[in-house]
């Protein structure tokens, strides 16, 4: 018996077309969904089945959580699995999903939700040990408050809207003259952008090393990492190049890091694929950035280099195996 018969996938481009290829390799039969633009995508014709949702902008198709809903019921899939982006991280779709008993493949609502804000994920961080950047993620938003607590941090700091991503919303600011400026820009960015202008400050770290941890969770309490990803090669404090296993990660470093996003996600409840971000200063400490509950573009680093770390374990223990019966 298997678990699913079929599988909806609520995206398009590479990612939907990895997921159709596993769920093949599964036997499970894919569904693709695809707006006027995507007529003639590869997705559309990997998939099994395909269903029209709407016309080319997202918001009325990729993201239109009833017309997936539909869609799905209409080819009578089991789930829906999101990809990243879109409704991946979208609480209320996932819940709409199970409200129509169809299984969302993502963390459960709860733990979507936790992450989504960054000062309700420090907060929960800092109470469960797991370190995070020093600095102010209070409710009091008043202009004065975040000033002086802005200098309470001290210089460079940096300024984050809370429901950020992709950068939005960030300001580094170098000196006081510069902090006014920088968070009232900060807070219209997020505004239009998140629809939410809380801000919170955080110390800059100066020539900073970005290392992320996969792990992987399921519903029967297990909670495993597949060690990190170093994503330090970035623009505009977006990532470009990441690479597995992290060149500046020594033995120690990478278990108590290994550690801390069991830890985070342990908080969380999570039970599914999902990131843990951290920033390692110059010095070697480290500090918990975010969540990403969703599958990322990039997991197929973890992949390589874990089968490669996995073969190098293999060898030696053949090695060792060998040597035992020859002495
Ligand atoms: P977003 O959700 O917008 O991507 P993150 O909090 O994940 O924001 O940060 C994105 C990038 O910004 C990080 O990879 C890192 O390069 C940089 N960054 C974040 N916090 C700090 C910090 N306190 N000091 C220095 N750089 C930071």
């Amino acid at each position: 018996m298997r678990l699913f018969q079929k599988i909806l996938v609520a995206n398009r481009g590479e990612i939907a077309i990895r997921i159709m290829r596993t769920c093949r390799e599964l036997g499970i039969a894919t569904v693709a969904v695809y707006s006027d633009a995507d007529r003639r995508a590869p997705h559309v014709r990997f998939a099994d089945e395909a269903v029209y949702i709407g016309p080319s902008p997202s918001r009325e198709s990729y993201l239109c959580a009833d017309r997936l809903i539909d869609a799905a019921l209409s080819v009578q899939a089991d789930a829906i699995h999101p990809g990243y982006g879109f409704l991946s991280e979208n609480a209320a779709f996932a819940s709409r999903c199970a409200d129509a008993e169809l299984v969302f493949i993502g963390p459960s609502p709860a733990s979507i939700r936790a992450m989504g804000s960054k000062i309700a994920a420090r907060q929960l961080m800092q109470a469960h040990g797991v370190p995070v950047v020093p600095g102010y993620d209070g409710a009091d938003q008043r202009m004065e408050t975040l000033n002086a607590r802005a200098l309470e941090v001290g210089f460079p700091v940096l300024v984050k809207a809370s429901a950020g991503g992709g950068g939005k919303g960030m300001r580094i600011v170098s000196d006081a003259s510069a902090l006014e400026e920088a968070l009232e820009s900060a807070k219209r960015e997020a505004l239009s952008a998140f629809g939410d202008d809380t801000l919170l400050l955080e110390r800059y770290i100066e020539a900073p090393r970005h290392v992320e941890f996969q792990i992987l969770g399921d519903q029967h309490g297990a909670l495993l990492h597949l060690f990190e990803r170093e994503c330090s090669i970035q623009r505009r404090h977006q990532k470009i190049l990441e690479e597995s296993p992290s060149p500046v990660l020594t033995p120690e470093l990478r278990a108590s890091m290994a550690e801390a996003a069991i830890t985070a996600g342990r908080a969380i409840g999570y039970d599914n694929a999902g990131t843990v971000e951290f920033i390692v200063d110059p010095d070697g400490r480290f500090y918990f950035l975010e969540v990403n509950t969703r599958l990322q573009v990039e997991h197929p680093v973890t992949e390589g280099a874990v089968s490669y770390t996995h073969l190098r374990a293999h060898e030696t223990k053949a090695n060792l195996v060998c040597r035992l019966l020859l002495e």
